[in-house]
């Protein structure tokens, strides 16, 4: 019987390891399975666009797998019963054994166990929350208001996209933190403030939000703010399918792994992307982001054919070279880092850096080659 090899979840990371995987082992003894939810590949870092009224171009998998050995079946994984090695699935053929699983499931929103925000709030993790926000933007008067928690990327992102795409509209940016921008050098800091002012976006530091409404949110000082939309960005967390399978996870839900990506507790097990908790250089706990997510898929494909093959590989290498903030579409800030997310001096702003971080959105997929068309998004 061939070795089934199935790898959950086709966004970046797992795409990049299922690909590889298929190149690196071109055997007839081994199956490669990619189980993902939907049949389409989705740029995720590209939501926040989504929501502002802009359009994504489609991705579908079968196009980006075509030539390849991959089996693409598309389905939810429901849960895992590791003694079994089995994943269970929403629709037929219902249930899929695996003898090495390559976890790359991805991360949702976060609320924290706000009140009101898992009822109410909006966000921009996932293709159907992006596009119910996008829709409640469409439908708002001039006037309306959108408030958005959380200035960390995500928050700075999608405040600043939403204030250029619809200027008709008050953007209010909510953080606990003192300021935007912590982690990158005074100028460009000093350059994400200036953008948001020339954007309109009123600024709320120090501002813990205490609970969302329908028509606004509180705050912990005792301050009410009407909006017609709150947009919750204050981080995300892994899915409970792992911690839940009884594979060890950290207090995110993030399946814990050593050097080699390998689960600590079940080594048939692998992990990657924002679903795991990668050990980068200098130790800290890889940064949810693609360039953690496609170093980890591509460096999963290469420790599961070393093994496959009877070798021994060496430890995967999770760094960093920048961290990229779009402010808009023709505004931006690449603050260029250490290996180990440490900033450096240098930092890249305005036209400059937009153009940056669009050559890097648009590297990671391959965009252009075969499978993309820029065929409207398609409302869902
Ligand atoms: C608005 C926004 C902007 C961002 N900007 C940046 C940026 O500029 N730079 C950066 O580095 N990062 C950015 N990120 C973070 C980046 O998108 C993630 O770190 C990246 O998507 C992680 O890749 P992944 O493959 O682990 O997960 P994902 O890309 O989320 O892919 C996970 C896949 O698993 C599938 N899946 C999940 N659960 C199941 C299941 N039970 N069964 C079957 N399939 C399942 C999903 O459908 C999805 O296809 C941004 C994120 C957002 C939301």
């Amino acid at each position: 019987m061939s070795h089934r090899l199935v790898v959950v979840g086709a966004g970046y990371a797992g795409l990049s390891a299922a690909k590889r995987l298929a190149r690196k082992l071109r055997r007839s003894d081994v199956t490669i399975t990619l189980v993902n939810a939907s049949d389409r590949f989705v740029e995720r870092v590209r939501l926040h666009q989504l929501a502002a009224g802009q359009h994504l171009a489609t991705l579908p998998l079968r196009q980006r797998l075509a030539g390849t050995s991959v089996q693409l079946v598309v389905a939810r994984v429901t849960a895992i019963d590791a003694t079994a090695r089995t994943l269970c699935l929403d629709v037929a053929p219902g249930a899929i054994g695996y003898d090495t699983l390559v976890y790359a499931a991805g991360s949702r929103a976060w609320f924290d166990g706000v009140p009101g925000a898992a009822e109410h709030a909006y966000t921009v993790a996932d293709l159907a929350r992006a596009t119910r926000l996008r829709r409640r933007v469409a439908e708002m008067a001039s006037g309306g208001t959108v408030a958005v928690v959380g200035a960390g990327l995500t928050g700075l992102e999608t405040a600043s996209e939403l204030a250029s795409s619809h200027p008709e509209l008050r953007i209010r940016l909510f953080t606990g933190g003192d300021d935007v921008g912590a982690g990158l050098v005074p100028r460009a800091q000093n350059h994400v403030r200036r953008a948001l002012d020339r954007l309109g976006v009123s600024v709320h530091p120090g501002t813990v939000v205490a609970a969302v409404r329908q028509d606004g949110l509180d705050t912990m000082d005792g301050a009410s703010f009407a909006a017609d939309a709150v947009v919750w960005t204050t981080g995300f967390r892994a899915p409970e399918l792992a911690r839940t399978a009884g594979f060890a996870t950290d207090e995110n839900g993030r399946m814990l792994i050593d050097a080699t990506l390998r689960s600590v507790s079940h080594p048939e097990v692998y992990a990657v992307g924002d679903a795991a908790a990668g050990i980068a250089v200098g130790g800290a706990p890889s940064r949810m982001s693609c360039q953690a997510a496609l170093p980890m898929g591509r460096g999963v494909a290469d420790v599961v054919a070393a093994r496959l093959s009877g070798r021994e590989p060496g430890p995967v290498r999770i760094g960093y070279a920048f961290t990229n903030i779009s402010l808009g579409r023709r505004d931006g800030v690449v603050q260029f880092t250490h290996p180990d997310d440490r900033p450096r001096r240098l930092a890249l702003t305005g036209r400059t850096a937009a153009a940056y971080k669009e050559a890097v959105v648009r590297s990671t997929v391959g965009f252009g080659a075969r499978g993309a068309s820029s065929r409207p998004e398609q409302d869902s």
